[in-house]
């Protein structure tokens, strides 16, 4: 077997070739293989024929020139193959216009000898694998050596164009690993790339071989099923089997070291036929949409793009673009609603809510702009706006013990979280003693480590912390722990129908004396009549907060609420 370079000599003078032959001879001895051809047309054949590790060509081809040559490959034949030009003088300006054109290098006949050409040949294969690598960095993902989305997009383009015209269906899906970030955050990024890799794989082994995949980024993948089929409920229902397939060899445990780990997958599946019906860029989008709504049923599961998805969308964007103008302008009034002791109904603090004073709609309840605020990010000045007016109003509570604030997980996530708040209290001239943070378990779990550090730090500062809705979400003694809470918050969901459901408040019953068990004050939330209360009371809970003792109500309301309870 040969395996030095594979070289074709394209030469018209007899005496060249064989001069050519004889150095080459001498520096590759029987190790590479040689043809030779004296003109244009047989050299292009040739070269689309049979694969070459370089091309050495002569300037001076009869009518053609070595330059012709060079743009034919380059620009027609598309090959990454190194071009070596061959001239009888040494001209200043055919050097240049043989490099300008895309030769790898340039010899003069009368100074070659068997060295000087077989370091240009090595030299020039060289470069060209060094460009054929970044060509590949270019058009691909360095981890997975996936397609990326800029080849993704040429292929599209192509698919499209072809199928413009015979109207096969083809469908595009847009995976998004489910909890992928929590694996990475919490066994680091190795196991997180391990992950991917076994992903890649998998998606290769249940897609045939005319289908694509590709990489995004992140957790992101792409597969294109191109040419399904002329009928588009055909189309749907092998997609459709498809995405099961990939949903079904993902959820198979995935050995990392000595982690089993368990990991699902959202897809958001489009159709389209021809380029007459839309673009790379609406198809990736319409795929992203739907996406979006498999997650929102539930994750793990697969959805088609619908056209009513974009109006929810749509609506969307309205509202974040609402809120971030609301925030510009702040249209926010912050409320309290207070917290009494069970036992001597005095009050022990005040919970900040926010609402949105809408200049149409009227107030809006945080229950419908909180998550819009998180998904898209305004939480971070939304919070910090909200952590402001409490320290601003905090002068005036000076007869309550804490005000409580809901963080939610993002902002509390955020890396200059602590600093923020740092600042904000310095402004304020706010003391932390007053304050206290309330968190939901979702945002604990997100991030354990950066959660326990994070609150060791406010704590150190003066902070306390409440766990807000305890009993919706994992309970998880192990954290709870691990964690320095100061107060737990029984989720209203329990409170409410303790009277008539046995089994809430057999869980309200069984939280408070967890709670008592870890030597936290319990507050049971969503009070909303005297039985509530003495359930609470009954079962030995420290604090009560409802409807039934008051609604939340303004800064001013509040300090005349205390003053009238004061002067009973
Ligand atoms: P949450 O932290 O669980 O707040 C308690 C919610 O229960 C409040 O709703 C409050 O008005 C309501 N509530 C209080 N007592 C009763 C009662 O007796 N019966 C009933 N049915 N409801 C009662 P709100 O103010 O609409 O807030 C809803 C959620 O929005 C809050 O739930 C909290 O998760 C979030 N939120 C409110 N303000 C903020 C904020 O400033 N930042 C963040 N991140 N989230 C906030
Ligand atoms: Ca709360
Ligand atoms: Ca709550």
């Amino acid at each position: 077997m040969i395996s030095g370079p594979r070289i074709l000599l394209v030469e018209d003078d007899e005496d060249d070739v064989f001069l050519t032959k004889a150095y080459l001879d001498e520096s590759f001895g029987k190790s590479y293989s040689f043809e030779h051809v004296s003109n244009l047309p047989d050299a292009l054949r040739r070269a689309k024929e049979s694969a070459y590790d370089v091309f050495l060509v002569d300037y001076r081809l009869g009518s053609h020139n070595g330059i012709d040559f060079i743009q034919h490959i380059n620009r027609d034949l598309k090959l990454m193959v190194p071009v070596i030009l061959l001239t009888g003088q040494n001209n200043r300006e055919t050097d240049i216009s043989a490099m300008e054109a895309g030769a790898t290098d340039y010899l003069v006949k009368q100074n070659i000898d068997a060295r000087a050409l077989e370091r240009s040949i090595r030299y020039s294969m060289k470069q060209k694998q060094a460009e054929e690598h970044i060509q590949f960095l270019a058009y691909h993902d360095a981890l997975t050596g996936l397609p990326n989305r800029t080849l993704l997009f040429d292929r599209l383009k192509t698919i499209l164009a072809r199928f413009a015209r015979n109207k096969h269906y083809s469908s595009l899906l847009f995976l998004d690993l489910d909890n992928f970030k929590n694996i990475n955050d919490s066994l680091g990024h190795s196991v997180g790339d391990a992950l991917l890799i076994e992903i890649t794989r998998r998606l290769n082994e249940v897609i045939r071989e005319e289908d694509s995949i590709s990489r995004l980024g992140g957790d992101e993948f792409i597969v294109l099923f191109p040419e399904i089929s002329r009928n588009k409920e055909e189309t749907a229902v092998k997609t459709q089997k498809a995405a099961e397939r990939i949903i079904h060899s993902i959820n198979q445990p995935i050995i990392v070291g000595s982690e089993a780990l368990h990991i699902g997958t959202s897809i958001g599946i489009t159709l389209f036929a021809g380029l007459d019906t839309t673009s790379p860029e609406n198809i990736l989008r319409h795929a992203d949409t739907a996406m979006y709504a498999a997650k929102s049923a539930g994750k793990n599961t697969a959805r088609f793009f619908q056209h009513e998805m974009e109006n929810t969308v749509k609506s969307k964007l309205t509202l974040e673009n609402e809120l971030r103008k609301a925030i510009s302008e702040n249209q926010f009034e912050i409320l309290y609603q207070p917290q009494v002791c069970v036992n001597s109904e005095k009050i022990l603090g005040a919970e900040a809510l926010v609402r949105w004073m809408h200049p149409e709609k009227g107030m809006i309840s945080p229950v419908l702009f909180i998550p819009s605020a998180e998904q898209s990010g305004l939480i971070h000045p939304l919070g910090e706006l909200v952590f402001r007016a409490v320290c601003n109003d905090l002068p005036n509570f000076s007869d309550i013990p804490r005000i409580s604030v809901n963080i939610s997980a993002k902002q509390f996530h955020a890396l200059d979280f602590v600093e923020k708040i740092d600042g904000i209290l310095k402004e304020y001239d706010a003391s932390p003693e007053y304050l206290e943070l309330e968190l939901t378990e979702s945002a604990l779990l997100a991030d354990i480590d950066d959660t326990a550090l994070k609150m060791k730090e406010l704590k150190d500062m003066g902070f306390t912390f409440a766990l807000d809705d305890f009993g919706t979400g994992y309970s998880s003694l192990t954290y709870l722990k691990k964690l320095p809470f100061d107060v737990l918050k029984i989720d209203r969901s329990f409170i409410t129908d303790i009277i008539e459901n046995r089994e809430n408040a057999g869980i309200a019953t069984a939280v408070i004396a967890l709670g008592k068990a870890l030597h936290l004050s319990v507050v049971g939330e969503g009070v909303e009549t005297a039985h509530h209360l003495q359930f609470l009371k009954d079962e030995g809970a420290n604090s009560a907060q409802g409807y039934y003792i008051s609604r939340p109500i303004s800064a001013t309301d509040l300090v005349t609420w205390i003053n009238q309870r004061i002067a009973c």
